[in-house]
């Protein structure tokens, strides 16, 4: 039996994706899995003031989400993902991640880390985010800059 049968990329378009994508999908091929890509989009800007959010806003959201799913889907394209394993979300990053990762019965979901020390280590980077709230492993793919 493979030891993962479904990985979930999580992918933020730095020079990094590349190495992290390739590391993912030697995975994926090992174990015959299915493996999926996932962008989050945050929010452009936070309501602190409980006012409406005004259509400008709502607009350059949207723009945002289409330009990442084009972008997810030329990465997918380039590692023979299909558009649909190429997941967009909007939100915190963190939290998409989970969200998708347990919509889809994922089973790793593979992060880039940057093994950060001291105060941006208190801060957290999306890799510890990731890793205290799994329903799965994690692999945090360590990557310098
Ligand atoms: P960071 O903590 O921002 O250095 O990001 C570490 C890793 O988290 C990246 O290599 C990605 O795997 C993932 N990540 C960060 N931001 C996003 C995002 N907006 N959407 C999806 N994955 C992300």
């Amino acid at each position: 039996m493979p030891v993962y049968s479904h990985i979930l990329l999580a992918v933020d378009f730095s020079a990094h994706t590349n190495a992290i994508a390739e590391r993912a999908l030697s995975i994926s091929k090992v174990c015959s899995a299915r493996i999926s890509l996932v962008h989050v989009v945050e929010f452009v800007q936070m309501d602190l003031s409980n006012e409406l959010v005004i259509p400008q806003e709502l607009e350059l959201d949207q723009e945002l989400l289409t330009l990442a799913d084009k972008r997810l889907k030329e990465l997918g394209e380039k590692y023979g993902i299909p558009d649909s394993e190429c997941f967009v979300s909007q939100g915190s990053t963190r939290r998409e991640i989970l969200r998708v990762a347990q919509q889809h019965g994922v089973d790793l979901i593979v992060v880039g880390s940057h093994g950060r020390e001291g105060i941006q280590l208190l801060l957290g980077s999306t890799a510890n985010a990731v890793l205290h709230g799994a329903p799965c492993d994690v692999l945090a793919v360590r990557v310098r800059d």
